[in-house]
């Protein structure tokens, strides 16, 4: 199941959706801003009611 979340780059600040699959539970990724294109490391939790929280941090 795909759903999109809006976050903000930490980088450059700009908002985006960024399409995410809940099905497989808690996930940690890096996906490229589209916009500054920089790394952005994406922190996926799902919830016990299904919602999807997605963090975006830099890439320590
Ligand atoms: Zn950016």
């Amino acid at each position: 199941m795909l759903d999109s979340v809006t976050i903000r780059c930490p980088f450059c600040g700009e908002r985006f959706e960024a399409l995410v699959d809940g099905s497989g539970g808690d996930a940690e990724y890096i996906e490229d801003c589209p916009v500054c294109c920089r790394p952005i490391q994406m922190q996926l939790r799902a919830g016990d009611d299904g919602e999807l929280g997605l963090d975006a941090g830099r890439d320590e």
